[in-house]
């Protein structure tokens, strides 16, 4: 495919800082870029179902395709991984990704055509930064009937998007919590009802808001020690907490350390027939990721924005072809 857009995703800023103890089965060198869409180019032999010149986004966990897990499209968690193109990855995770003028796609299954009205360079983080936080919030769904609270733990590329998802699909009140001020704003942009900033008083904050009952559903896109234990703090008997961020803390469980019938759960991205939900959310103008674009050749400038906290929402890498 020609690439429209490319979304610079945190986790690779893990991958090239953080991961470096095994913890995946594959490593460098690698073209960055899984959130990804742009247009079919070329079709290789016997390829059908797409044509040249179709705007398309890429599913981008690619599994073997013919377990039980990749025929219901849930291919991150592919069971015959040995089969996969690169075990427990996909394009930009492990194999060459969407940060380049073309990228290619193994097979025509990954391809999701972009409903009319959607631009390839705005649809491309709906793939992961959209798709990550709709498949979290869509676990909880029966969790966040009215009168439910959320909270959103760090609003960057998912948590802009998280907000808008719970907005769109769900009558829960929306807490957002960051450390940047400029996020807070955007977050209260979004409808968020109440924008919170973390700190020795954030958990009573929260909890007074709920009417000191907690928050039926939290989701940590930031992971780390501190998170996980507000996390904790704010939440509802009964309640949803949910890891998401892969900042690398941990929360102790046991019986008096969270809340009582609290289900403590991590998700990883989400599956092809979400990815068709959220592309149809954000053709409706419901998810609206907020992007700022750099040329390929300044995608590392995005990555050091990204990590010097100098983003609002998404930072997507363009060729000067697209
Ligand atoms: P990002 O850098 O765009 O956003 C992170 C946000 O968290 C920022 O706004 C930052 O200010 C805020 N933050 C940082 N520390 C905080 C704290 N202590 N309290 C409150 N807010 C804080 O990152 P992103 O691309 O949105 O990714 C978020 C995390 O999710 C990363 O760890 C990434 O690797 C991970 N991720 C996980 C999956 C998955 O499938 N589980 C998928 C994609 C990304
Ligand atoms: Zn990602
Ligand atoms: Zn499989």
């Amino acid at each position: 495919m020609r690439i429209g857009g490319a979304g610079a995703c945190h986790s690779d800023l893990h991958l090239m800082r953080d991961f470096e103890g095994g913890l995946l089965p594959w490593g460098p060198p690698f073209t960055l870029g899984h959130e990804n869409a742009g247009w079919v180019h070329a079709l290789g032999e016997g390829v059908t179902g797409v044509e040249a010149g179709q705007p398309v986004a890429v599913y981008g966990p690619w599994g073997c395709g013919h377990c039980g897990r990749c025929r219901v499209g849930m291919e991150t968690y592919c069971e015959d991984p040995a089969q996969a193109p690169v075990p427990m990855g996909g394009g930009g995770l492990g194999i060459d990704g969407g940060m380049a003028e073309f990228m290619l796609v193994p097979s025509a299954r990954h391809l999701v055509p972009l409903p009319k009205g959607l631009d390839p360079a705005a649809a491309a983080p709906l793939t992961d930064a959209g798709l990550t936080p709709y498949h979290a919030v869509r676990r909880s769904l029966p969790k966040l009937l009215p009168g439910t609270t959320a909270v959103v733990i760090g609003v960057g590329g998912l948590g802009h998007l998280g907000i808008q998802v719970l907005e769109a699909t769900t009558a829960a009140r929306v807490v957002a919590v960051d450390v940047r001020s400029e996020a807070r704003a955007l977050a209260a942009e979004l409808g968020a009802d109440l924008v919170v900033e973390p700190g020795p008083d954030a958990a009573a904050e929260i909890r007074g808001f709920t009417g000191g009952r907690g928050a039926d559903v939290v989701l940590d896109f930031v992971g780390s020690d501190t998170t996980l234990a507000l996390a904790a703090a704010v939440g509802r008997f009964l309640g949803d907490l949910t890891i998401v961020g892969i900042a690398g803390g941990s929360l102790p469980v046991s019986f008096f350390s969270v809340p009582y019938e609290v289900s403590i759960q991590s998700t990883y991205w989400g599956s092809r027939p979400e990815l068709v939900e959220v592309l149809d959310l954000g053709a409706r103008g419901l998810l609206r990721p907020k992007i700022t674009t750099f040329p390929l050749d300044q995608a590392p400038d995005a990555y050091a924005a990204l990590e010097a906290g100098k983003l609002e929402g998404r930072a997507v890498v363009v060729p000067r072809s697209a």
